[in-house]
C-alpha cells in the first residue's frame, strides 16, 4: 500500500462545492491530431465539479481510500513547517499541479526516501527538478494535452483582451461611469495586425489555428519547421529564430517549454526589437521573460500590453509588480484549470495511477522520465537540448582530459 501526497489549490473562500453556472460540460471525443483522451476504467466525479482543489481532491480520495492507500490532501506547502515538507518523507507518490505547484527540489527529493512516482495533474513539470528525479530513478508523468486547448482558448481571450483594452472600458462601466474617449483611447481592431507564435507545439498550433479567422497575419518560429501544407493552410510565415520573428511583429504569444535555452529570453535587448507599442500573451512560463524588462517596457510604451498567466514564483507575492503594472491583463494561473480541463485532467492522473499500481507501462505520451532518463513525450519536450556554451564546455573537456 502507498502513501499518496497530494498539492492541490485552497478551496473556494464562499466554501466547496461552489453553486455551479451550468449543470454538463459537453464531451469531447479526441484531440487534434487524433491523441485520445484518459481512459481510466472509473470515475468517482462528475465532469464539469470542481476538482482541483483540496476539496475536490482531483476526485480521487474514495478510490485511492478504498484500496487501502494512505492519501494526505493539502494546499499547505511552503516553509519547513508546512504539512506538505512534514509528509513529504514517507510518501511514495507526489500529485500537484502547475497551478499550485509543490516544487520538488533536489533537497526536498533527498528528502524522500521513498518517492517513486511524481504527478504533474496537468502540462508542465518544471516545478520537479528533473534531473534530481532522473539521479534517484523517480518516475515523473504528466497528463499531455489535458488542457492544451483550454491554454490556447485563453490565450485568444488574453489577445482580444489587450488588443481592444477591454480590462479598462468593463472597468468603466461597472463603476457606472460612460466616458466613452476614456473608455477607448487605446482600443484598437486586430484585424490586419501581424502575430508572431513563439513555439508552434500542441498550445501553439492551436493558437494558431484558432487566431487565422481574424484576418491576422501570422508567423512563428521553432526548433523545427512546420510542414509546408500547413505553412500554406494558414499563411504562416517562418522564422529561424526569435529575434528575427519580433522585430516583424504587432502580437507575440509564447508557448516554448521553460528550458535552459528559454529563460529570461525576452529581455530588454530584445523588447527593444519590437516595434513600439507592441503586445505580449505569454500563457507558458514566467520565468522565460525578465519581470523587471516588462515592467519597465510597459511603463516606456514599448509595449502597449502584457498579459500572462504563470507567475515565479506561485502563488505571487502580493506585492509582484506584475500584479499592478500598467496595461496588464495577468490572471492568476487559471488559463489550464477550467472546469472542463480539470475533468480531463483528473481523469488522466487517476489513469496514471491505475496503471502504476497494476505494474502497466504509463502511456508514453504522459512519460516525461523513467529509471533514469527522459521518456516518452518528455525526450522531446523536456530533454535538454546541447547549446553552444555546453557544446564549448565539451570541446573544452575533451581537449583537457
Ligand atoms: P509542446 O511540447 O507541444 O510544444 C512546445 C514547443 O516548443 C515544441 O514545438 C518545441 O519544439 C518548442 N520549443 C522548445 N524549445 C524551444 C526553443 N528554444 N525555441 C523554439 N521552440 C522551442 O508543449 P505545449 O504546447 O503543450 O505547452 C507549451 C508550454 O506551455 C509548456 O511547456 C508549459 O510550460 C506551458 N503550459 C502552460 C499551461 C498553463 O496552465 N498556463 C498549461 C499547459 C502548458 P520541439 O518539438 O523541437 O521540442
Amino acid at each position: 500500500m502507498s502513501k499518496i501526497l497530494i498539492v492541490l489549490y485552497p478551496d473556494p473562500v464562499t466554501g466547496y462545492p461552489p453553486e455551479y453556472a451550468r449543470d454538463t460540460i459537453p464531451s469531447i471525443n479526441d484531440y487534434p491530431g487524433g491523441a485520445t483522451l484518459p481512459s481510466p476504467q472509473a470515475l468517482d466525479f462528475t465532469p464539469g465539479e470542481l476538482l482541483g482543489c483540496v476539496s475536490g481532491g482531483l476526485g480521487l480520495r474514495d478510490w485511492l481510500e478504498s484500496e487501502g492507500h494512505t492519501v494526505v490532501v493539502t494546499s499547505d506547502k511552503e516553509g519547513p513547517d508546512s504539512v506538505f515538507e512534514r509528509e513529504l518523507p514517507d510518501a511514495d507518490i507526489v500529485i500537484s499541479q502547475p497551478f499550485w505547484p509543490a516544487y520538488l527540489t533536489p533537497e526536498r527529493i533527498e528528502k524522500a526516501r521513498n518517492l517513486k512516482l511524481v504527478v504533474t495533474a496537468g502540462i508542465g513539470s518544471d516545478h520537479t527538478d528533473l534531473d534530481a528525479a532522473n539521479a534517484r530513478g523517480i518516475t515523473v508523468a504528466e497528463v499531455t494535452y489535458s488542457n492544451s486547448i483550454s491554454v490556447a482558448e485563453h490565450t485568444v481571450m488574453q489577445v482580444l483582451v489587450l488588443v481592444r483594452d477591454f480590462v479598462k472600458q468593463h472597468e468603466i462601466s461597472a463603476a457606472g461611469g460612460w466616458n466613452i474617449a476614456d473608455a477607448v483611447e487605446r482600443s484598437y481592431d486586430l484585424e490586419g495586425m501581424r502575430v508572431g507564435v513563439f513555439a508552434a507545439g500542441r498550445i501553439g498550433r492551436a493558437v494558431i489555428e484558432r487566431l487565422a479567422p481574424f484576418g491576422v497575419h501570422l508567423s512563428y518560429t521553432d526548433r523545427f519547421r512546420l510542414s509546408e501544407d500547413y505553412e500554406r493552410k494558414y499563411n504562416l510565415t517562418y522564422h529561424d529564430s526569435i529575434e528575427s520573428l519580433v522585430q516583424n511583429i504587432d502580437v507575440l504569444t509564447v508557448h516554448a517549454p521553460l528550458t535552459a535555452e528559454t529563460r529570461g529570453l525576452l529581455n530588454t535587448e530584445l523588447l527593444n526589437t519590437m516595434p513600439r507599442g507592441a503586445y505580449i500573451v505569454n500563457p507558458a512560463r514566467a520565468a522565460i521573460a525578465d519581470r523587471d524588462a516588462i515592467v519597465q517596457a510597459l511603463e516606456s510604451g514599448q509595449l502597449a500590453g502584457y498579459a500572462g498567466d504563470v507567475w515565479d514564483p506561485q502563488p505571487a507575492p502580493v506585492d509582484h509588480p506584475w500584479r499592478t503594472m500598467p496595461h496588464n491583463a495577468m490572471t492568476p494561473h487559471t488559463s489550464g484549470t477550467s472546469l472542463s480541463g480539470q475533468a480531463r485532467y483528473a481523469a488522466g492522473t487517476r489513469e496514471i495511477l491505475e496503471d502504476w499500481f497494476a505494474g502497466n507501462d504509463i502511456r508514453p505520451e504522459y512519460l516525461i522520465v523513467e529509471g533514469g532518463s527522459y521518456k516518452g513525450v518528455g525526450a522531446t519536450s523536456y530533454a535538454k537540448v546541447p547549446t553552444k556554451a555546453d557544446e564549448g564546455q565539451a570541446e573544452l573537456s575533451q581537449a583537457t582530459s
